[in-house]
């Protein structure tokens, strides 16, 4: 079950999954980091649809195709601003994870790939999110036996090795597969 969970490095725009994850702001109408390369690759009528949907609350998922993308979906999630943690950050952060599951399940999703949500320009420590993002996947698999694959694609060498290390850490009963 848990072999469903894997950490790569790669541009998630490139990823040929289902359906990728995007960590939009709260206005859905685009913005930096993995956002602006998301809209970049998918082509402006990304940003038309998005227009549509009248924005998406912290910790709340909104679905749209994915245009020009290989993936067919791209899920638009809205995490939490880092302010020391005692804001509820981890929670709306789990809902993120959580909310993006549920869509991607009830749209016929087996294979998705999430960024790593916060931890850019909303500064979210990468150790404690990539905790709150393996727990929750793991509850989401559980969840939806009909996921096949959750891929934490990550952008960097470092953060792959923040994943790869709490993945490897994980009870030996989970048996994951890990990043090659
Ligand atoms: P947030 O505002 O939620 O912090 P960011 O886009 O600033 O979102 O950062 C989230 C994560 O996405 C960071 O780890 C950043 O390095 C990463 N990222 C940026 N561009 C890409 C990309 N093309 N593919 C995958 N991850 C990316």
């Amino acid at each position: 079950m848990s072999q469903k969970l894997r950490a790569l490095q790669a541009d998630i725009t490139s990823l040929n999954v289902d359906a990728i994850v995007n960590a939009a702001n709260s206005s859905l109408l685009g913005g930096g980091g993995v956002d602006g390369a998301i809209h970049r690759a998918a082509g402006p009528e990304l940003l038309q649809e998005c227009r549509l949907l009248g924005g998406c609350k912290t910790g709340d998922a909104k679905l749209t195709k994915g245009h020009l993308l290989p993936a067919k979906l791209i899920i638009h999630t809205v995490g939490p601003v880092w302010r020391g943690g005692q804001s509820g950050e981890p929670d709306l952060l789990a809902s993120c994870y959580r909310r993006s599951l549920e869509i991607a399940a009830a749209n016929g999703v087996r294979t998705i790939a999430f960024p790593s949500i916060s931890t850019g320009i909303f500064g979210y420590p990468i150790e404690l999110a990539a905790e709150t993002a393996i727990r929750t996947a793991q509850e989401g698999v559980e969840r939806h036996p009909a996921l096949d694959e959750i891929i934490f694609c990550c952008f960097s060498a470092a953060d792959l090795r923040v994943y790869t290390s709490l993945l490897e850490a994980l009870p030996a009963t989970s048996s994951l597969k890990l990043a090659n």
